[in-house]
């Protein structure tokens, strides 16, 4: 049994009002991978990166013991390269360059090793590369999560909605929510993309939290209010990491699982934003996700 997580792993150059970085290693597989293994073992990524990534950042994944036997290193190619600009408001940000790379003709390869996948996370990249590697499972995943973003609406629209049909839990921000359904309440929009494929729907609303949409009900999760935040690259893919990490570490899927599962992403969202990249996210201990949670719990816990 594994938790398989496709998505970019990718060089970002970011700048926030706290700063700025020059290259430093991101994408959506990477920030969920590191996150679902605080959670549950064995994590195997798919993915592809260039020769420029090197072997002491592939050393981040082996250092966490994430498996790596589905990414593929190209020769002589340059990595998916991502850049980003935060203003004051850090829910939002401009893309200033994304470089699709070796992305653009990324054939996925699923390795025999990965067969055993019941617990899938297609992270955000191409909606076409996602529907492949679903299709080269050869037993449907117990649960299949996807992460995608406006970039993708824009380009791929015709490929996501095939993609969508086929999950069972569809992860955006509150954004992407209103460009996918059209509509502006997020009640009404869940309800229509409720209609295209997934069973369930988490709207990401930054630091405003979470909402997660099915078997006719609502849970709202808060995001836990942080002093400081640096930089809220990657909190999207930490937090569908850690929550399907959670669903895979209790093995049932029903609705109260999800809304703990969802507080776990929230947690590890939390953590990612508060260091640049994947830094903070590389260094948590148990101990660190446990009393982050006993504050999710306390935050909003109330007895009427
Ligand atoms: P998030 O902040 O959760 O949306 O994720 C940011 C990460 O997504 C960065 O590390 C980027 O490398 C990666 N990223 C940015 N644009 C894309 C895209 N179009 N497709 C896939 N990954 C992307």
């Amino acid at each position: 049994m594994s938790l398989v997580i496709i998505g970019t792993i990718a060089f970002d150059a970011i700048e926030t009002p706290f700063g700025k970085t020059d290259k430093i290693v991101g994408g959506a597989a990477t920030f969920a991978g590191l996150a679902a293994a605080y959670l549950y073992n064995p994590v195997k990524l798919i993915g592809v990166v260039g020769e420029d990534f090197g072997d002491e950042n592939l050393g981040i994944f082996k250092s966490r013991d994430i498996q790596l036997d589905g990414v593929q290193i190209k020769k002589g190619e340059k990595s998916f390269f991502w850049s980003g600009k935060y203003h004051n408001d850090m829910n939002n940000r401009d893309t200033l360059v994304t470089e699709l790379n070796v992305l653009a003709d990324f054939d996925p390869v699923v390795p025999e090793s990965y067969q055993d996948c019941n617990y899938l996370l297609l992270g955000n990249l191409t909606p076409q590369v996602q529907a492949t590697t679903l299709s080269r499972l050869r037993k449907k995943p117990k649960l299949v999560v996807l992460d995608t973003m406006n970039f993708w609406m824009d380009t791929a629209w015709d490929d996501l909605l095939q993609v969508l049909k086929q999950v069972d839990v569809l992860t955006i921000n509150d954004a992407e929510a209103r460009q996918l359904s059209g509509e502006y309440s997020l009640v009404k929009a869940a309800e229509h993309i409720l209609k295209l494929g997934p069973k369930y729907l988490i709207i990401k609303k930054g630091e405003h939290g979470a909402l997660l949409f099915g078997d006719g009900q609502i849970f709202s999760a808060p995001a836990l209010p942080l002093a400081d935040v640096y930089d809220p690259t990657g909190a999207g893919d930490a937090f569908a990491g850690g929550f399907i990490g959670y669903l895979a570490k209790v093995g049932t899927i029903n609705f109260n699982n999800m809304r703990n599962a969802v507080i776990l992403g929230s947690a590890l969202a939390s953590f990612c934003v508060e260091k640049f990249g994947t830094e903070r996210l590389r260094e948590l201990t148990q101990e660190d996700i446990n009393q982050r949670i006993a504050r999710f719990t306390a935050l909003s816990r109330f007895d009427i």
